[in-house]
């Protein structure tokens, strides 16, 4: 599938179709040797992501994408977004995203930070691996990454599919996360992102629309597109980020991957009437 899809987008990106005024959201998760956790990206690997995007891309906070969806730049913008909440997030990442200057977001699901017993069982059965292995951020990780410049962004509370729980425990999944972040870090958390994200499957309407409800500004989705100016800022499309090399990578930034976004777009429409 991934080869075709880099066959079809050299043959866009010779005729000119591909542009490069487009902006795109990157979703990782945890950076450690590929195999050891699902979602994973090593450390070699996520090094040479953020070296071709420094190189070709600007590289812009989640918080600006609907902003810088309107402006043309002549160069993709990308924004650099992680999910769940891991400890190699700061431990690898962190120092990764500094050497080369760039900013990005974490999402954190803070029934990981508060060691919640249902939360750690949750994912590391819905990952297959022990707790152990999953490593979670603490507090003083989130109070690290907050230092260091990054923003932080809540991923709900237990990480459960939002579309899947009644509209009572969809509230407390929603205000709890901010809560407990915006106790933490003493600042407002306006942006987040919905665990598992597929449109259709853990987004639909009636969640983003208590996404917004409950006060953030952003929410990302898992759709694999560019962001449009006029998107709704509760459904922000991302792509899903783990062992894809450079030409995977480039094909993703420049559109290549942009006609299964489309398949989305055609078949939520469908799902939300
Ligand atoms: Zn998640």
């Amino acid at each position: 599938m991934r080869s075709l899809l880099n066959a079809c987008f050299k043959v866009l990106d010779r005729t000119g179709w591909i542009s490069s005024n487009r902006t795109v959201v990157l979703a990782y998760h945890s950076i450690r040797p590929p195999g050891l956790y699902q979602y994973s990206t090593s450390a070699a690997l996520f090094e040479a992501h953020l070296e071709w995007l420094a190189a070709h891309c600007a590289v812009v906070g989640f918080d600006e994408v609907l902003l810088s969806a309107k402006q043309p730049l002549g160069k993709p913008r990308v924004a650099i977004t992680f999910d769940d909440g891991y400890r190699d997030n700061v431990e690898i990442a962190l120092p990764l995203l500094q050497k080369y200057r760039l900013p990005a977001t974490f999402f954190v699901t803070t029934g990981l930070l508060q060691k919640d017993s249902s939360t750690l069982n949750h994912l590391a059965t819905y990952f297959g691996n022990s707790i152990k292995a999953m490593g979670p951020l603490d507090f003083s990780g989130l109070q690290i990454l907050d230092a260091a410049g990054m923003t932080i962004g809540a991923h709900t509370h237990t990480h459960r599919n939002l579309r899947q729980v009644s509209p009572k425990e969809q509230h407390e999944e929603l205000h709890k996360s901010r809560a407990i972040l915006e106790d933490a870090l003493g600042k407002a958390v306006l942006t987040m992102s919905y665990p598992y994200g597929l449109p259709g499957y853990a987004v639909d309407s009636r969640v983003s629309r208590a996404s917004l409800e409950t006060g953030y500004r952003l929410a990302a989705t898992v759709h694999l597109r560019a962001v449009r100016p006029l998107d709704n800022p509760s459904q922000i499309p991302r792509f899903v980020v783990t062992d894809e090399n450079l030409q995977d990578l480039r094909t993703i930034v420049f559109g290549g991957m942009d006609v299964v976004g489309w398949y989305q777009d055609a078949t939520f429409s469908l799902l939300r009437k």
